[in-house]
C-alpha cells in the first residue's frame, strides 16, 4: 500500500472523475461496522499529523493501530484502478435502530450505497427499507454478501450450491429494485454477478471477490472452500483477494462521480428552479457557481467545538468565508475548511464542488440545514421522515 499526503490528495481530487462520495447500508448484524473497519484499514491516506508518528512505528504496529480504530462519520479511502487513482469517500449512514430523518439525510450526500448482506439470512426486513430509500434518493445500490464462511462452516455447501444459494440472493435483491426504483433506473441498476456489480466475501477474515477480480486473480468458489477446508489457508486467501480490493473496486466502477450523479439527483433532491444559475451550478457541479452545502452530519470536538460535515453540491469554500444557514436565517464564518485523510482531519483551507468538507467555526449550524455562499437559496430539506409507528405500551 502507497501512502499519500495532503497536497497529492487535493490533486487526486482536482479532478471529480476520480472522487467517488458513498455509503454502507445492511440490516443490523450483517457485518458492515466489520466491513467498514476493514475498509478503513486499507486507507493509503494518512495525514500529516500521524505522518510523524506513523515513521516511527513498524507497519504492523501501525496497522494494528488502524484496525481498532472506529469508523466514524466520514472516513476518506484511496484507491488504485487499473493505474488511476481514487479518493473515497465513505459517509456514515445510521442503519439499523434510528430510522428517522438521519438515514435518509446521509443517502443526500452519497451518490452510491454498498449494500451488506448476510449470506445465511439473506435480505431481510431493514436490507429492503434502507435499499428502498437509497433508490427514493436516486443513490445506486451495489451488494455484497458477507459472511461465506457461513456456508461452508454452518451450512456445509459445496461450491456449486454455494453458487445457487448466492444465485438465489441476488435475484431477491434484484426484485426490490424491480419494485423501487424508477422507471428509468430498474434495468440499469440491477446488479450482476457478471459485471462485478455485486461482491462476495467475510468481512471476519477480511478477503473477498468479485467477478474482476475473479479475472484478474483467476479465484474461484472453488478456492474459497478449499480455504476452510482441513489444510486450507483463509490468510491466505485474504492476501490474495483483499475485500477492500473486491469493494473499493465495485464502487469505482458502478458508482457514479459527484458531477455525474449531480445531473440526475439535483432534480430529485432539490426543489428549486434548475433554470436558474443557482439550478445550473448544481446540475453541473460547478465551482465556479455559489456556494451550497448540505449539512448532514455534526459532531463536536472537544479542541475545536463544533464540527459540520456535509456534501458540498456547487461553489467552493474556503477559510474565512462568510456563509448563510438558510434554515435558521442565521449567518456565520467558517473558521477553517477541513479534509478527512482517512478518519483524521486536516486543515486544506479550500474544497471544491463534490467533495465533503468539515467546517469548524460554526456555532448555529445545525445537520439538516443547508448553507450557501447565497442568503436566497431552495434548501435540501422536506425530506421524507419515515417514521417508526408508535409502540403504546399498556
Ligand atoms: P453491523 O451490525 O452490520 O455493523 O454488524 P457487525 O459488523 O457488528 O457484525 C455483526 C457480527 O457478525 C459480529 O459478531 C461480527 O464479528 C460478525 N461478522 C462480521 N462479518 C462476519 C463474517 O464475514 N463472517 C462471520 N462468520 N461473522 C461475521
Amino acid at each position: 500500500m502507497k501512502y499519500k499526503a495532503t497536497e497529492q490528495i487535493l490533486k487526486i481530487i482536482g479532478d471529480k472523475s476520480r472522487i467517488r462520495n458513498f455509503g454502507v447500508i445492511a440490516h443490523v448484524d450483517h457485518g458492515k461496522t466489520t466491513m467498514s473497519d476493514s475498509l478503513l484499514a486499507s486507507s493509503g491516506i494518512i495525514s500529516p499529523s500521524v505522518a510523524g508518528q506513523a515513521l516511527a512505528l513498524d507497519s504492523m504496529k501501525l496497522e494494528q493501530d488502524r484496525q481498532m480504530t472506529i469508523v466514524q462519520a466520514n472516513v476518506t479511502l484511496l484507491y488504485e484502478k487499473d493505474d488511476k487513482e481514487y479518493v473515497i469517500n465513505m459517509i456514515d449512514t445510521p442503519g439499523h435502530i434510528d430510522f428517522t430523518g438521519r438515514v435518509t439525510r446521509s443517502l443526500r450526500a452519497i451518490d452510491g450505497a454498498v449494500v451488506v448482506s448476510d449470506s445465511v439470512e439473506g435480505i431481510m426486513t431493514q436490507t429492503e427499507t434502507v435499499t428502498r430509500q437509497a433508490l427514493e434518493e436516486r443513490v445506486r445500490p451495489v451488494l455484497y454478501i458477507n459472511k461465506i464462511d457461513r456456508l461452508i462452516k454452518e451450512l456445509r455447501l459445496p461450491p456449486d450450491k454455494m453458487q445457487e444459494w448466492l444465485l438465489e440472493i441476488i435475484t431477491n435483491f434484484n426484485r426490490l429494485i424491480d419494485i423501487y426504483a424508477e422507471p428509468e433506473y430498474k434495468e440499469k441498476w440491477k446488479v450482476s454477478i457478471q459485471d462485478g456489480s455485486v461482491s462476495f466475501g467475510s468481512a471476519k477474515d477480511k478477503w473477498g471477490f468479485n467477478a474482476d477480480v475473479m479475472k484478474k486473480k483467476g479465484i474461484s468458489f472453488k478456492d474459497i472452500y478449499e480455504a476452510y477446508s482441513e489444510g486450507g489457508d483463509v490468510k491466505k486467501l485474504a492476501e490474495r483477494a483483499p475485500l477492500y480490493d473486491a469493494v473499493l473496486g465495485m464502487v469505482v466502477k458502478h458508482h457514479p462521480a459527484p458531477d455525474v450523479a449531480q445531473k440526475y439527483r439535483i432534480p430529485k433532491i432539490w426543489k428549486g428552479d434548475l433554470d436558474s444559475d443557482i439550478g445550473k451550478a448544481l446540475l453541473n457541479c460547478d465551482d465556479n457557481g455559489p456556494a451550497v452545502m448540505m449539512i448532514v452530519n455534526m459532531t463536536v470536538d472537544p479542541a475545536a467545538g463544533p464540527v459540520a460535515i456535509g456534501r458540498l453540491f456547487s461553489g467552493r469554500l474556503k477559510d474565512g468565508d462568510r456563509i448563510h444557514l438558510i434554515d435558521s436565517k442565521r449567518e456565520g464564518r467558517i473558521q477553517s475548511v477541513n479534509f478527512f485523510m482517512g478518519n483524521q482531519r486536516e486543515m486544506v483551507g479550500e474544497l471544491a464542488a463534490g467533495n465533503i468538507p468539515a467546517l469548524l467555526g460554526l456555532e448555529h449550524a445545525r445537520a439538516g440545514q443547508t448553507l450557501s455562499s447565497v442568503s436566497t437559496v431552495n434548501t435540501f430539506e422536506g425530506i421524507q421522515y419515515v417514521s417508526e409507528p408508535v409502540v403504546q405500551i399498556a
